[in-house]
């Protein structure tokens, strides 16, 4: 199957956000979370049957119409839990020029190495609630952590970013 004729199950598409990474994203919300961490402010994107199907390829293209920054977060949901689709997103993505981002619940060690050459950062860890700080950027809870990625001789390169 091509890049773009994968299928991605997807809770919504927000334009414009500016709580989802550095500047003004488009934010591809993924259906499906198994964590169900207590206080999650996304419930209704828990359920896996959740929410409407897109191919890659209409999720692409959705993002260029409506897209003036060329930045794309992924978040969810859980978007590590539709592995497949994701790396074809990703790739689609990043070969049409976007700046792209992932909000992962899973931690740091985790993530699937060959996902990194495709972002400029990654959000890691899961939310947790008696570890809530609203005065942190881009994050919920402390736990969290923000990396920048940078691509330096072929190596992905993780800084990690100054939330507070
Ligand atoms: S990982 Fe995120 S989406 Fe999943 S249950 Fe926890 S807070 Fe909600």
């Amino acid at each position: 199957m091509m890049d773009k004729d994968m299928m991605i199950r997807i809770a919504g598409v927000r334009k414009d956000s500016s709580d989802d990474g550095p500047g003004l994203r488009t934010v591809i919300f993924f259906q499906g979370c198994h964590m169900h961490c207590p206080g999650c402010q996304n419930k209704e994107t828990q359920d896996p049957n959740g929410g409407v199907v897109w191919t890659v390829g209409e999720l692409v293209k959705k993002v260029k119409e409506e897209n003036y920054t060329h930045k794309v977060t992924i978040s969810g949901g859980e978007p590590l839990e539709q592995l497949p689709g994701l790396r074809c997103l990703i790739r689609q993505l990043e070969n049409e020029g976007f700046d792209v981002g992932i909000y992962t619940g899973w931690n740091l060690n985790q993530v699937p190495l060959d996902l990194f050459p495709y972002l400029s950062f990654i959000k890691v860890g899961n939310f947790q609630k008696d570890l809530k700080n609203p005065s942190l950027h881009f994050v919920g809870s402390e736990n969290q952590s923000l990396y920048r990625i940078s691509h330096e001789d072929g190596n992905n390169v993780l800084t990690s970013v100054n939330l507070f």
